[in-house]
């Protein structure tokens, strides 16, 4: 089976001279790939990449902790919510790395609140950033009634990965697997129970450009931390994936999923 990638930007313009040989290798190596908006014009785009793809790329709506310039538009995101009947809302979070001000972040910490009770009002799960401001995000987190969390590309203490999945949130493990040593210690800290492959492409490639099919040097480098075979990581990581996001769209192959996803399939035979 295909591995997914979790987690990539492929609306951003770092793709704009060479998108569709990307997409390709993309398409022949792995099953999907999730992509998540930052703000009106990024959920826009992500959306039609996920209509030109055919639903190979699936779009999350959200508004980027660091997009300070849109945080008056929050009511034009949850129209963009609303309207396209998404299926996570995402990215949102903290980032009281690129933020300091303290009155943006008091700001930052209301607009992240009001995308988290739109998730918490439409039961769908939320796709995290939490950049220096892990625990504040947690504690945020942990008192809205949520059909699922993902903290994507976590970077927090792995005592704080271990308080996310004891809640039964998802981990998101990017590239930084292949030379992190914090991300290698959150890997040992919560094994494959509840982690989720990502590259966060373009970013988090040394330095280079990164690419979705990039998860596959990921599950080698997972299944050497853990000592398990990598077609164990890309099974389970991608079977997190389809479970968080309740996804039936990626060809699923654990047993739960393949209840849903023949529950589905009955039900759009039965409206035919
Ligand atoms: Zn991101």
């Amino acid at each position: 089976m295909k591995p997914l990638d979790a987690h990539a930007h492929l609306d951003m313009d770092r793709y704009s001279s060479d998108r569709s040989e990307v997409l390709d290798e993309c398409r022949s190596l792995l099953s999907g790939v999730i992509n998540p908006g930052r703000d009106p014009e990024s959920n826009r785009e992500s959306m039609r990449l996920q209509e030109e793809t055919d639903g190979f790329v699936k779009a999350n709506l959200g508004l980027h902790p660091t997009a300070t310039q849109d945080f008056d538009r929050v009511e034009e995101v949850k129209r963009q919510i609303e309207k396209n009947s998404t299926f996570a809302v995402g990215e949102i979070g903290l980032d009281h790395h690129h933020v300091t001000e303290k009155d943006l972040r008091k700001r930052q910490e209301s607009v992240f609140r009001e995308m988290v009770e739109t998730a918490e009002k439409k039961g769908l799960p939320v796709v995290v950033h939490t950049r220096s401001a892990e625990e504040r995000s947690i504690e945020i987190l942990e008192a809205y009634d949520l059909t699922g969390v993902y903290l994507h590309c976590f970077n927090g203490r792995p005592g704080l990965a271990q308080r996310a999945t004891e809640n039964g949130w998802k981990i998101g493990v990017s590239t930084q697997v292949l030379y992190s040593d914090r991300v290698g210690n959150i890997v040992e800290e919560i094994g494959l129970e509840n982690l989720v492959l990502e590259t966060d492409s373009p970013f988090l490639y040394r330095g280079e450009r990164n690419s979705p099919v990039n998860v596959l040097e990921s599950a080698e480098a997972v299944s050497e931390i853990l000592d398990v075979p990598e077609t164990d990581v890309v099974e389970e990581t991608a079977g997190n994936t389809r479970e968080l996001f309740d996804l039936e769209w990626f060809r699923p192959t654990i047993k739960s999923v393949q209840t849903k996803h023949q529950i589905w399939f009955s039900k759009r035979s039965r409206t035919r």
